[in-house]
């Protein structure tokens, strides 16, 4: 990786693309006073974009299962879905991975984006809507950058209260006046600020859904054990009690059979609920290297690329970010090299599945997607 490089403007960092022609691009989220210094101590560090990364890598989802796989190294054996400890057929624990995209775990981003900008950003922090600046990742995630002065000048600490917050993390609920007073369990109003507020409204609209939500919610929660069913049966139970106490506002939720650590563990599954599925270790990163701003993604060959908040709804990666026109004449000759290679829609066509030694002439974007996966060679 070449690193700590300073450009003049920005006719210079386009002709050093042009001559060394990156597999992938980064600039730095921190402004320095000499950028191009050799050691970060030299650089001189003035402040840094408040950087959120929202990619469905971090985030628990149904697909991989699909379209994701695990090669061994060693006898060359494919395992579908996540990677096994060790191989069953020759026990060698290294492994090649295909990780694919789809439309499912592009559309968890992009929700997660929304619940981010729309749940945290702009209510609880006020955060101004032209100082989040919103980027595609170029592969299957966003980036938001907040360009207000307060979050500009944050220290690590600060970034890291920010981020537990907004991802619910490190505090206990007992903070919440979550208390037993003799045998009343005190919960949260819905007129609660912050979390208390969040939880309480939550519990209250999958309640209202009726018994086979709850069933799904507390039966399969995103994170962690599920609730067993006379627990979840107890919360059918008194449904329609506890709905009468959160629309009443009142904070007394008294249900028999749910102890304190039940309780507990509800909390959990609601907080996962609401949460922003943020990775946590680039937003409290002071020196952070972010993709570069239309160079393209070399896992993809897709576009990393700025989208206005009011566009994302109807945002489609797989054929907004394309870098080529969508051109069935424009073709590549391409074979097959892995085992697999999963289906793929570019565009409005489906490709794939294809398999090992399949050769193909596609259009641009399609091959050089196939290529930028490594499934794929140029023939
Ligand atoms: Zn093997
Ligand atoms: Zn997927």
């Amino acid at each position: 990786m070449v690193r700590h490089i300073q450009f003049p403007s920005n006719k210079y960092l386009v002709r050093h693309l042009i001559t060394t022609a990156p597999r992938h691009s980064y600039h730095s989220a921190t402004y320095y006073e000499r950028p191009g210094a050799e050691t970060m101590d030299q650089k001189g560090y003035i402040s840094c974009d408040f950087v959120v990364d929202i990619d469905a890598d971090h985030i628990p989802t149904s697909c991989r299962h699909n379209h994701d796989y695990a090669i061994c190294k060693a006898c060359g054996a494919m395992f579908q879905g996540e990677k096994p400890l060790k191989c069953s057929e020759c026990e060698s624990t290294k492994f090649d991975k295909i990780s694919w995209i789809c439309d499912e775990c592009l559309d968890v981003s992009k929700k997660q984006v929304f619940n981010l900008v729309e749940n945290f950003l702009l209510k609880e922090f006020s955060i101004p809507l032209e100082d989040i600046n919103l980027y595609f990742s170029g592969h299957r995630g966003y980036h938001v950058h907040l360009k207000t002065k307060e979050f500009l000048d944050l220290d690590q600490d600060a970034r890291r209260e920010i981020s537990d917050y907004v991802t619910g993390e490190g505090f206990s609920f007992k903070i919440w006046d979550y208390r037993k007073i003799q045998n009343n369990m005190m919960g949260f109003s819905i007129e609660d600020p912050g979390w208390a507020g969040k939880i309480a409204k939550e519990l209250y609209n999958i309640l209202i859904q009726g018994e086979p939500r709850i069933i799904e919610v507390f039966e399969k929660p995103i994170y962690g054990k599920k609730l067993n069913a006379v627990l979840i049966n107890n919360l059918i139970s008194n449904r329609q009690y506890l709905i009468n106490q959160i629309s009443n506002k009142r904070k007394i939720w008294q249900v028999a059979g749910l102890s304190d650590k039940t309780w507990i563990r509800i909390f959990e599954i609601l907080r996962d609920r609401i949460k922003a599925d943020i990775d946590v270790v680039v937003s409290i990163d002071l020196h952070r290297l972010i993709r570069l701003e239309g160079s393209l993604h070399g896992k993809t060959g897709f576009k990393v690329m700025k989208i206005k908040y009011e566009d994302l709804k109807d945002f489609d990666p797989l054929k907004d970010a394309l870098s080529f026109p969508d051109n069935q004449e424009n073709t590549l000759d391409i074979e097959i090299t892995a085992p697999i290679s999963p289906k793929i829609r570019i565009g409005s066509t489906n490709y794939g599945p294809y398999n090992k030694g399949e050769k193909l002439k596609l259009p641009l974007n399609t091959a050089l997607f196939l290529l930028c996966k490594d499934v794929a060679k140029l023939k």
